[in-house]
């Protein structure tokens, strides 16, 4: 790699030690390459000139050619402002600025020929443009550049100090122009040949500079194919790496345990999905490679039951299994299902959790250590350092969108031979995601639900129609239903969320007053020991709501509640309320998902209610949210590390080029696995650059 590339930002003419500060702060440029891959988001076509008056208030930017006839100042104090009256032979327009006055009079002259660009607006009766970029007719002629300007974001902070789009594009030319600045390939003749991929260098000066629509669409496809197919070919050498050389623990038998659980204590038939995903992992644990499999089916379609079979299967092979689940009082839910479900059965199982016990959590580390617990069911506590297993043979993660490569990994410090692992998504994830993300893993689907389920019907109503709302809550009631209302919470300001909750819940209590009543409450300011007080209150029937936060949102599985309130839905995404409607609709009963919202939505927010109302399709919800949304603001995406700063390819709308991008790399590894060949070499050095700083174990917190 060209050492230039990685030379500090505050080396290139133009920046200096302050700008390159901004830079670093404000749009995570630090190098040479860094602000090369700082890519424009759109351009704008700098060849059309308007006339005075063809301008119109629907347009976006224009350029228009002219002069300053008269400068003036108007308004004081903070609405002081310049204006100018610029003229071409149709009309004027209003050029205003309200900062830098005393600039703009010293650098523009009157009677002196300039282009104009900015956005017109209509202000009492004449287009204004407020700070346009202004540049003198010769200097645009002498300017080498292309017709289609780049346009780059930059923020509040980065404007105040000059660095706007047009700075940024500046900095640009001047280290393209660098004579020393090489690219090398990173992608072998083998790929880029037939695929008629723009080379790097073209592609990565055409981003910024195009002369056609068609450099624009080149150099795109071939960076954002660059981007998606190292992250394929990473993940598949990870998973072929895997599969041919880590041994695993080998699970040969189907013993007592699973089989007496199966005769005795099983509670329904499994669905033909169940079975046939408990075959595929029996396959996996009988193979003598380590199992890494995603399991994913919709809410409520029994992935508990596969998990906990794979676990007996553990268990009769001799070794230990955990489950971990994303909060503690789903947690709690498993370990009571789990002891219900193996009464009798030769299984030991315990519960660790962070508000576990000193004492609890010593008979417990005794335990795994001494072989006497089978089952460990908890949450991220048990997979923290300080807790050691006597042999770990299986780990089932539940309900996690954001345990990515890295922290699997991070499974592999706790034995000497890797225990299987199992990744039980919380919701459907579409299919670029799940390929980015789990990309190295097996696929497993439940695509059916357990049967006499009936679809949930979901409805809307705003504030204003609460009563409505109550009286069907009542009359839910009166037959034997019970109830959840649920209020958003929003991290970023706990105590306003928490105040909602609280007002709701007087406005429930005066609904639904005691002793006729009785409303159990659960939100994450509760110890944990409240909470499942108010839990059980509920799961035994005795309370006919519960008012909660999202908590409950994962997992929380009472087959009487038939009715969840989403409250303020406008302010919940919509993978979270379809896991929330996923609470109910678990028994015989018709279910409902009502969603209250205020009298005014974003055209946002209407579109995810509409959604909802549309369908009960998890994966099909999954996929507007990712159309909706993008990959980065999926919930727990973030934290998941690698493959969501993307710089340029977009998982919503780049399906197509992912698809070409694991299949290429499948078909390079499946011809040189360990990529020896003296073409891929380029690979191997890339995969290094790219990937060894993320891969580091030890770093992954
Ligand atoms: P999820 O896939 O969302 O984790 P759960 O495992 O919580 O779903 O299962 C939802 C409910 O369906 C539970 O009450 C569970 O006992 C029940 N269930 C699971 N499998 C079946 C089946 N084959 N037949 C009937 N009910 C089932
Ligand atoms: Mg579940």
């Amino acid at each position: 790699m060209s050492e230039l590339l990685d030379s500090e930002i505050k080396f290139l003419p133009g920046v200096g030690p302050k700008r390159a500060e901004l830079l670093e702060a404000e749009a995570g440029i630090s190098t040479f390459r860094d602000l090369i891959y700082y890519f424009p988001y759109k351009y704008v076509d700098k060849t059309r000139f308007y006339k005075v008056n063809e301008l119109d208030t629907d347009m976006q930017y224009v350029q228009v050619r002219g002069k300053i006839r008269r400068f003036s100042t108007e308004g004081g104090g903070s609405a002081r402002r310049l204006t100018a009256d610029f003229y071409d032979e149709t009309g004027m327009v209003r050029l205003v600025w309200f900062k830098g006055q005393k600039w703009v009079l010293n650098a523009y002259k009157t009677e002196k020929e300039y282009i104009i660009f900015g956005k017109p607006t209509l202000f009492s009766g004449a287009f204004n443009i407020v700070h346009p970029e202004v540049e003198e007719v010769e200097k645009r002629a002498a300017r080498v550049s292309s017709s289609l300007e780049a346009q780059y974001s930059t923020t509040e902070k980065m404007k105040d100090h000059f660095l706007h789009s047009k700075a940024i594009a500046k900095l640009m030319a001047s280290l393209f122009s660098m004579p020393a600045l090489k690219f090398p390939e990173t992608l072998p003749s083998s790929v880029s040949g037939p695929m008629k991929l723009m080379s790097l260098s073209d592609a990565l000066f055409r981003i910024h500079f195009p002369d056609s629509n068609t450099d624009i669409e080149n150099a795109r496809f071939r960076l954002k194919f660059e981007e998606l197919f190292y992250i394929q070919l990473n993940l598949l050498r990870y998973k072929g790496n895997r599969t041919k050389k880590t041994r695993g623990f080998l699970f040969p038998v189907v013993g007592e345990k699973l089989n007496s659980f199966y005769a005795r204590n099983l509670p329904f038939a499994l669905t033909e999905a169940q079975k046939r995903v408990v075959r595929e992992i029996r396959a996996d644990l009988g193979s003598g490679h380590q199992m890494n499999r995603l399991l994913q089916g919709d809410v409520g379609s029994g992935k508990t039951m596969v998990a906990l079979m794979s676990m007996l299967i553990g268990a009769d092979n001799g070794y230990q299994c955990c489950l971990m689940a994303p909060t503690e009082v789903l947690a709690i839910q498993h370990h009571n299902s789990i002891e219900r479900f193996i009464e009798g059965i030769d299984v030991r199982v315990a519960l660790l959790t962070g508000s576990t016990k000193r004492s609890e959590r010593k008979r417990i580390e005794t335990g795994l250590l001494d072989g006497s617990i089978d089952i460990l069911v908890g949450t991220h506590a048990l997979i923290e350092e300080n807790v050691k297993y006597r042999n770990l043979g299986l780990v089932i993660i539940d309900e996690q969108h954001r345990f990515g490569v890295a922290q699997r990994a991070r499974l592999w410090q706790k034995n000497d031979c890797p225990p299987h692992v199992l990744v039980m998504t919380a919701t459907p994830i579409p299919r670029t995601l799940a390929m980015t993300l789990y990309g190295d893993l097996d696929v497993s689907v439940i695509d059916e639900m357990p049967p006499g389920r009936k679809a949930i019907k979901t409805m809307t109503f705003t504030d204003a129609e609460r009563e409505k709302v109550f009286g069907f809550m009542r009359r839910q009631i009166e037959d034997g239903r019970q109830i959840y209302v649920v209020y958003p919470l929003i991290s970023e300001s706990e105590t306003l969320d928490y105040k909602d909750l609280e007002d709701g819940l007087e406005s429930m209590a005066r609904a639904f007053p005691p002793p006729q009543y009785c409303i159990s409450v659960v939100h994450g300011r509760m110890t944990s020991r409240d909470k499942e007080i108010s839990m059980d209150l509920f799961r035994r029937g005795q309370a006919q709501i519960m008012v909660a936060t999202t908590v409950i949102e994962v997992g929380l599985d009472i087959p009487n509640a038939s009715v969840m309130v989403i409250e303020s839905a406008e302010r919940f995404g919509l993978s979270q309320m379809h896991q929330l409607r996923g609470r109910v609709g678990r028994g015989a009963d018709q279910s409902y998902c009502i969603l209250m919202t205020s009298h005014k939505l974003s055209a946002e927010a209407t579109e995810r209610i509409n959604t909802m109302i549309a369908t009960n399709d998890g994966f099909e919800i999954a996929e507007a949210d990712l159309r909706m949304r993008g990959p980065g603001d999926l919930e727990g995406t973030q934290q998941s590390g690698m493959a969501f700063d993307l710089r340029i390819a977009d998982l919503g709308k780049d399906g197509q080029i992912l698809n070409l991008a694991r299949s290429r790399a499948e078909e390079i590894l499946a011809g040189d696995p360990e990529l020896t060949l003296a073409e891929n070499q380029v690979l191997r050095a890339n995969l290094r650059r790219l990937f060894a700083r993320k891969y580091s174990w030890s770093e992954i917190s």
